[in-house]
């Protein structure tokens, strides 16, 4: 069976493109491959600490993602769950790919450009060094599917290019180390997928919805309530004209094409189906249809979620548990990145 392996950050404010991006697959591939979902704590700590809210607010922001990854029907005895900074093998793999990966492949990476932002001289290390880290996160535990979504895939060629390239370095010691094919890590998938891989800020149409954007009426978090579900859909920008009755219509119409998007997502239907029933009328009704419907389908999960961060005794012995599985994984992975690479150890 094939594993699979993905994360999402403890930032805080977990939102509906996470959820229709990432978690609904997760959740899906559970059926079919073995699966390793991970809280990426390490991640999170490579913005300023004003961002992610210092140590309280990550451990809180941890038990969060765990929840909701439950809550959405993960199943944590027959997969696993965890949080990265439990298996050092995650930092130590990614230092060996510091030395793998380029300064070049990484100064093309357009996730660093958007967060590090103008003052990018003041950036950390850590969030310049993402990509190595996300690398190392899979390659671990030789994992050939990542679910994500559409702003991860420029992550993922790298994820391969590294790969890739220490499979060529090393490829003679990766043979007298009995992988005779000189594939010792494979080349991770990007699994990018269902029909709402970019789920847009609800602000601005051409911006993709983020934990981290400075406003809350930008996304909708899986944590909010019906009233500010209600409020956030019906302040969500739109254009002047009724909506088209046919998908060719959303084409530059990104708030348009955006919200029925996601009605046609949450409802499991196309963007033509939604279209075929709401086309031609105004927003006013169709934002309305809209409320009713992520309120019906985030409401259970976030009650879920909060029952379950109630007692964190039992997400933090998720965790715990996840994290021994993982361990017993990333080692095997670890002794023998070690041995290929020359490092001596106790055996
Ligand atoms: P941050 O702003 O802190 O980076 P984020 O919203 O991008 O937060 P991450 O934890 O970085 O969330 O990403 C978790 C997963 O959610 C990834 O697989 C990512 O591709 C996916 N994802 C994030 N935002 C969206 C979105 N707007 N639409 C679809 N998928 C998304
Ligand atoms: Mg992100």
């Amino acid at each position: 069976v094939e594993r699979v392996f993905s994360g999402v950050q403890p930032t805080g404010n977990l939102h509906l493109g996470n959820y229709l991006g990432a978690i609904v697959n997760f959740v899906k591939m559970q059926e079919t491959h073995n699966c390793i979902y991970c809280v990426v704590d390490m991640h999170a700590i490579t913005m300023p600490v004003d961002v992610w809210g210092g140590p309280a607010e990550l451990a809180r922001n941890t038990r969060e993602v765990t929840a909701a990854f439950i809550a959405a029907g993960i199943d944590p005895k027959k997969h696993i769950v965890f949080n990265q900074s439990q298996v050092s093998g995650h930092a130590e793999l990614a230092w060996i790919f510091n030395c793998v990966a380029r300064i070049g492949w990484l100064n093309r990476m357009t996730q660093f450009k958007e967060k590090a932002g103008k003052d990018r001289e003041n950036a950390s290390v850590g969030l310049y060094d993402y990509p190595v880290l996300m690398a190392a996160d899979i390659l671990l535990y030789r994992a050939t599917h990542v679910p994500v979504g559409e702003d991860q895939k420029q992550h993922l060629e790298l994820s391969r290019d590294i790969a890739q390239k220490f499979n060529n370095d090393f490829g003679d010691s990766i043979r007298s180390h009995g992988f005779g094919d000189g594939l010792f890590f494979p080349l991770p998938e990007p699994f990018i997928t269902g029909p709402a891989t970019r789920v847009m800020s609800l602000r601005d149409g051409t911006k993709k919805m983020s934990k981290s954007d400075a406003s809350d009426y930008s996304r909708i978090n899986l944590t909010d309530d019906a009233d500010t579900i209600a409020q956030k859909v019906r302040k969500a920008k739109t254009d002047p004209e009724p909506l088209p009755t046919e998908e060719k219509g959303l084409e530059a119409r990104p708030e348009a094409d955006n919200l029925v998007g996601i009605y046609a997502a949450l409802s499991d239907r196309s963007k033509a189906e939604v279209l075929r029933d709401f086309g031609g009328g105004q927003f006013s009704s169709f934002k309305n249809a809209l409320v009713e419907l992520c309120v019906t389908k985030l409401g259970p999960i976030a009650a879920e979620m909060k029952r379950l961060t109630a007692d964190p005794g039992y997400v933090d012995s998720v965790l715990i548990d996840g994290g021994e599985r993982a361990q017993a994984i990333a080692a095997e992975t670890m002794k023998a990145a070690k041995d290929i690479v020359g490092f001596i150890r106790k055996s």
